[in-house]
């Protein structure tokens, strides 16, 4: 039996019915990994000792009849999501050789389900990217095609999910970062409502739209893998506590449900064979009877560069603290100022930069009114035009990504080319929104990812209609 290529919930079967031991199921996954990643690149650091002490402990507890719903389950953080005595570089020089003296919330509490920790997967350098081709540690490869990018910034968590190095990864997902690498790669990525999941111990990029989301190979995995993470923790005080339906996220019924396509999103920048696969979903849809009509949010044409001044100016305030005192690397310098500035030389790539310096520059006094509050504007707007839209519709869908996978290299010489990636997925974290790609098909054997968006804490109907539409594509 092939143990890496089973979903969470069916392993869960064979572990129960003590069919497998946690330990082979661990043991079959570092082995891929250890076949794979050379060429992948999807793990940065592979925690085979902790993996296995993960395992008897999680051995432990289905033996003493107190298992939950993902004991002995193998995952993997993006590099950002902090690890108590483990490397957590942020794909980045200036974190190298970084390690935590303490565990985020979510790795607190995938501890205490009992799931086994494989590894930290690559990432954009700090999450800033939409190809992982920014990593200081070198780009990850698309599991489908290894000429092309999986997606980014949590490219490692999505490729390791599709090349069944691990059943269920989280990464981070702040203008699409879950999403997009997801339908890139062909797997589940979700984007919960901002404010569902604690970012204690995420290395903050844009703090007011930072959220972490789980990858997996099913929606039902998601869905565990999420609500593992959702919740109060006392430490990150913009999560609420409102109501989620576990039945709900299990699937909804479609007949009847309001389904709203936003034209603009669906637009030029599509590629004939994206929108040959989203139409055939949307076919199926209707076919399930639910009700599928075409609307405007002239707004969200203004999307990317909205974000493209409200990211970097968070970002140039949350990278501050990356001074050679507090974090990682430090090269020295004649005074302590020489010091920092040789550290942040250094450190960080270009990518990161570059960001820091439009960030700083769009929050500077004769600017800030001119950028950075007319951003913020221009967001308060889109949020209203999406709430308006769900007065009237249950759930607004689109592709998730413009395009396939594109090639390593291809975007790199044209960073517009590159951010133009995130057109569909922005709006949803620019309103909070919860958002959900699955796969709907390939085009020219890649994978096309079809966008769920939901109200905000709308989180089970999102998860319950994701996985009501997989069922049916899956016919
Ligand atoms: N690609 C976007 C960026 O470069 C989004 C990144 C993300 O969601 N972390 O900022």
């Amino acid at each position: 039996m092939d143990l890496c290529s089973l979903t969470a919930a069916e392993l869960r079967r064979l572990l129960d019915s003590r069919d497998v031991s946690v330990r082979e199921v661990v043991e079959a996954h570092f082995a891929l990994i250890a076949k794979k990643n050379g060429d992948l690149n999807a793990f940065l650091t592979v925690t085979e000792e902790r993996g296995y002490a993960d395992a008897d402990r999680a051995q432990a507890m289905i033996d003493a009849g107190t298992a939950k719903a993902l004991t002995g389950v193998p995952y993997a953080f993006k590099d950002n999501i902090v690890t108590n005595g483990i490397r957590t570089t942020c794909g980045s020089k200036i974190l190298e050789n970084y390690i935590p003296p303490y565990d985020s919330t979510l790795a607190t509490r995938a501890a205490e389900q009992g799931m086994c920790l494989l590894g930290k997967t690559n990432l954009d350098e700090f999450a800033m990217g939409s190809s992982t081709e920014h990593s200081a540690f070198g780009p990850t490869r698309n599991p489908h095609d290894s000429d092309r990018v999986p997606g980014g910034s949590s490219g490692g968590s999505a490729a390791a999910v599709a090349a069944n190095l691990a059943p269920i990864t989280f990464g981070s997902d702040t203008g699409g970062s879950v999403r997009q690498p997801a339908a890139l790669t062909g797997v589940v990525g979700f984007k919960p409502t901002y404010g569902r999941v604690s970012r204690y111990g995420l290395v903050a990029f844009c703090s007011s739209l930072d959220q972490i989301g789980p990858f997996a190979r099913s929606v039902e995995d998601a869905t565990h893998a999420f609500e593992i993470s959702m919740g109060h923790d006392g430490k990150d005080s913009t999560v609420a506590d409102h109501d989620y339906s576990h039945e709900v996220a299990r699937g909804i019924e479609l007949k009847g449900a309001h389904v709203g396509v936003a034209r603009e999103l669906v637009g030029d920048l599509t590629e004939p064979g994206v929108m040959g696969a989203f139409q055939g979903a949307l076919d199926s849809l209707a076919n399930a009877g639910a009700d599928i009509e075409e609307f405007s949010v002239p707004i969200v044409e203004h999307g990317v560069s909205t974000y493209y001044i409200i990211a970097p100016a968070e970002a140039s305030s949350n990278l501050a603290r990356f001074d050679g005192v507090r974090y990682g690397l430090r090269v020295d310098g004649a005074t302590h100022i020489e010091m920092m500035k040789n550290t942040r030389a250094e450190g960080f790539g270009k990518e990161v930069k570059e960001r820091i310096m439009i960030g700083t520059y769009v929050l500077s006094s004769g600017y800030y009114d001119a950028f950075y509050a007319k951003a913020q504007k221009a967001r308060a707007v889109m949020k209203k035009e999406f709430q308006a839209a769900f007065e009237k519709y249950d759930f607004i869908v689109s592709p998730t990504s413009p395009t396939t996978a594109f090639k390593i290299g291809e975007r790199t010489k044209d960073p517009l080319a590159l951010k133009v990636a995130d057109f569909c997925t922005i709006p949803a974290n620019m309103g909070g929104f919860p958002a959900i790609s699955i796969n709907c098909g390939y085009a020219e054997g890649l994978p096309v990812g079809f966008q769920v968006i939901g109200n905000s804490f709308d989180d089970d109907r999102v998860l319950g209609a994701a996985r009501t539409i997989e069922g049916i594509l899956a016919g």
